[in-house]
């Protein structure tokens, strides 16, 4: 998740030699704080949100107190989450053979339940996981496909045992990021099985843009266990990019009972109890787990009604930590007003070494150049980049899309939601942001871009971030902001843990309110809708 600087450095030194050679009627755009040159690493694949170098004025933000926890003042009634129905086994001691098939569940949703050792020191995680996943998909299955990402790096993945209703799997191949499990017998439709792993993670040392391995002092496991890829008359799970992201995840329940080291502290999207001699976390409806391990984070926490917030940052960087925080705090509150209630117990915001942001179900990575950065208020990059990732929540964790063929329906909504969120907190800084965020790049193409026909990662974002971002704009405009606001609760609403499609988008979005729209679509997108 790089930023392409390349790229970035040549837009930067014609932007400059634009803004000091032609000082264009308009007035000048706020001129940014010098570029920090950073050696590109030619591997690394690139950032998934663009953002702006160092710099911006700042507005007072009210200051946070590093307290246990303390309130906001408005009540969300908030759902609480539904009781698993999947009984988990009893903890397996690592590498034994977990018992056979569990009671029958209820939710079509796949149910994975993981237990893991995780050795800080030594930079391993074993597990034992289960995973119990109901054929909701119409057709007989004769296999079944994993997406294994660990597997994508060299000497990380390690599979020692994988089984199905308590018989040893042996036919199935693993290639790159590809697990296909044949059954021995077909899956029927609407009947479930269970499948059980053992696997061990040498993780592998974190790229300075990526999100996944360790750091000197941290340890990020994102798309770390294998998870069955969703079916939509064929098993979805698209090669990667250099920009963007690929994975496409159903919504499932997830439990991931721990074992660590006492002074490891674990950031993840949920609040944990005690399972035994594990520590358990449990999250329902989310596409994916993610967590983040360190023995040197320091936790600021606050509450949006039984929503908790903290704050995972490093010594140092207390002003950012807190800042976010109070940030993160506003924009939970905003969009669950705007949308819909958030949709977990808890969200993590953790500062990592990248450079830039990534969202994953109740947790948030930022770099901590951002950290570094912010000096308070609400402008800059730890406040858009933050906010944008929070309203990923909804636009990809409860509302899911194909990251891959139609990214917009995620990014577009997620960088539009900064609007939204400054509109409802800091409305004085509306035309700043569109300057910082958006016009800056002067973005152009079409929105419906997919990773594959980005061009570039500069070209993929101006066109599917930020003239998404326009073009929402100008389709509130057209429908009436009563309606865009009542569209897309909807949208949440119809498409909650499920996947919506463009085609899904514009259909609820005439069934709101029949406006045309036909200039618009000529403008902002290449197919028809
Ligand atoms: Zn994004």
């Amino acid at each position: 998740m790089t930023r392409h600087h390349t790229l970035r450095i040549a837009y930067y030194a014609l932007l400059i030699t634009l803004l000091s050679a032609c000082a264009s009627p308009t007035p000048t755009p706020q001129s940014f704080a010098p570029f920090i040159l950073i050696t590109q690493d030619p591997n690394a694949s690139p950032t998934s949100t663009p953002f702006q170098p160092s710099g911006g004025v700042n507005t007072a933000l009210p200051t946070f107190t590093q307290v246990p926890s303390a309130t906001a003042t408005s009540t969300i009634t908030l759902t609480p989450p539904p009781t698993l129905t999947f009984t988990p086994p009893p903890p397996p001691t690592v590498g034994s053979v977990p018992p056979t098939s569990p009671p029958p569940s209820t939710s079509s949703r796949a149910n994975y339940i993981l237990y893991s050792t995780l050795d800080f020191t030594g930079k391993t995680i074993t597990t034992d996981q289960t995973i119990r996943y109901y054929n909701g998909t119409g057709v007989a299955l004769s296999e079944i496909v994993f997406s294994v990402q660990p597997n994508r790096y060299g000497n990380t993945f390690a599979l020692n045992s994988i089984s199905q209703d308590g018989t040893a799997l042996t036919s199935y191949s693993l290639s790159g990021q590809r697990m296909t499990v044949s059954l021995p017998i077909s899956l029927q439709p609407n009947t479930a099985t269970t499948f059980a792993l053992n696997f061990k993670l040498n993780i592998p040392q974190k790229s300075a843009d990526g999100v996944f391995g360790y750091d000197f002092n941290q340890i990020n496991l994102v798309d770390w266990y294998p998870f069955i890829v969703p079916y939509q008359g064929g098993w979805v799970l698209y090669d990667p990019m250099p920009w963007g992201e690929h994975l496409v995840y159903d919504s499932s329940d997830i439990e991931l009972n721990i074992k660590k080291d006492s002074d490891v502290v674990i950031a993840a999207g949920a609040t944990p109890d005690q399972n035994g001699e594990w520590i358990r976390y449990r999250m329902y409806g989310a596409r994916t787990f993610a967590l983040s391990a360190s023995n040197e984070f320091l936790v600021s926490e606050s509450t949006v009604g039984n929503v908790v917030i903290r704050s995972y940052y490093f010594n140092g960087y207390k002003t950012g930590g807190e800042g976010i925080l109070s940030l993160g705090t506003q924009a939970i509150e905003t969009f669950s007003e705007q949308y819909a209630p958030y949709p977990h117990q808890s969200l993590a915001i953790v500062q990592s070494d990248m450079h830039d942001g990534m969202e994953y179900d109740g947790l948030v990575f930022l770099a901590s150049d951002f950290y570094g950065q912010y000096t308070g208020g609400s402008r800059g990059n730890l406040a858009t980049i933050g906010v944008h990732e929070i309203a990923h929540q909804w636009w990809y964790g409860m509302v899911g899309n194909d990251h891959a063929l139609e990214p917009w329906l995620d990014e577009a909504l997620a960088t539009y939601s900064e609007r939204i969120f400054y509109e409802n907190n800091y409305p004085a800084n509306i035309s700043w942001w569109w300057q910082f965020r958006v016009d800056y790049f002067d973005p152009s193409g079409y929105v419906d871009t997919s990773i594959y026909n980005g061009g570039s990662f500069r070209l993929y974002t101006n066109a599917v971030y930020l003239n998404g971002a326009h073009f929402l704009d100008e389709l509130r405009e057209r429908m009436g902001h009563g309606n865009f606001s009542k569209f897309l609760k909807e949208y949440a609403r119809r498409y909650s843990h499920g996947h919506a499609t463009s085609a899904d988008f514009f259909a609820l979005m005439r069934e709101t309110v029949n406006v045309d729209i036909s200039d618009l679509l000529d403008k902002y997108f290449s197919g028809s809708y």
